[in-house]
């Protein structure tokens, strides 16, 4: 089986990133959300084959408040969200935010998860930090203390295993979409203490970006929009 038809079996549904970016714009307009009245933030991995998202979203949005970390985790926190949120447009007295879920996995021509080509690399792998988890997973061998001098990996495996159920392992793309639902709600969480919708509004879009023979791809999942404190769920990608 080639790579279209293991992406197939993964993902109900993938887009052209660039075509995901557009319609992420196209209807989010509909609620009230443009480039001018409104500050994206991203939460995607630090890989640098991650980063024609932010680039593209850059492009559409504007310059994006950057929550970025390993895997994508959303290690930001309070802090992190807050200020993103202080400088959003001051516009008809009211504020709004765009918020991007997107970790990423790959699947290389032959339908293998988690293998990617880059520059000067024939074979390579992403998400690198999903992968590296998996292995000690695999191995038996967990190191779950926080060490000092790797706390991204550390906090996001610590996560990530209170969302396993003790003794299974999951496949990589299984395992990069528990990622994506973990960030969703540790994002949710402090969204819901921080933002008073009296006075602003939000988009939270999700999906999981795929690296491909056939460049990258985006898997739209949750979406939704929060305009005068009604939520709305979006469908993106059409
Ligand atoms: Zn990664």
């Amino acid at each position: 089986m080639g790579f279209e038809d293991i992406l197939k079996r993964h993902f109900d549904k993938v887009v052209k990133e660039v075509d995901f970016v557009k319609s992420t714009y196209n209807e989010m307009k509909k609620y009230g959300f443009t480039d001018q009245n409104s500050i994206a933030a991203v939460c995607v991995c630090r890989d640098e084959i991650s980063q024609s998202l932010r680039s593209l979203i850059k492009y559409t949005w504007g310059e994006a408040f950057n929550f970025s970390s390993l895997a994508g985790m959303f290690t930001a926190g309070k802090t992190g969200l807050v200020a993103a949120m202080h400088h959003a447009p001051k516009l008809d007295g009211r504020e709004r935010y765009v918020y991007f879920v997107i970790p990423h996995t790959a699947i290389d021509g032959n339908g293998r998860a988690g293998f990617c080509k880059r520059k000067g690399i024939e074979e390579s792998s992403a998400c690198g930090a999903l992968c590296l988890f998996l292995k000690e997973l695999n191995e038996g061998k967990l190191h779950i203390s926080i060490d000092e001098e790797d706390i991204e990996e550390s906090l996001m495996k610590r996560r990530l295993l209170s969302e396993i159920p003790y003794g299974y392992i999951p496949e990589l793309i299984e395992l990069t979409k528990i990622t994506r639902g973990v960030i969703q709600s540790d994002l949710e969480r402090v969204l819901n203490k921080v933002v008073d919708t009296t006075k602003s509004d939000y988009a939270l879009i999700t999906g999981i970006q795929i690296h491909s023979p056939d460049g990258n791809y985006i898997w739209p999942s949750e979406c939704y929009a929060v305009v005068n404190g009604m939520k709305q769920e979006v469908s993106l990608g059409e």
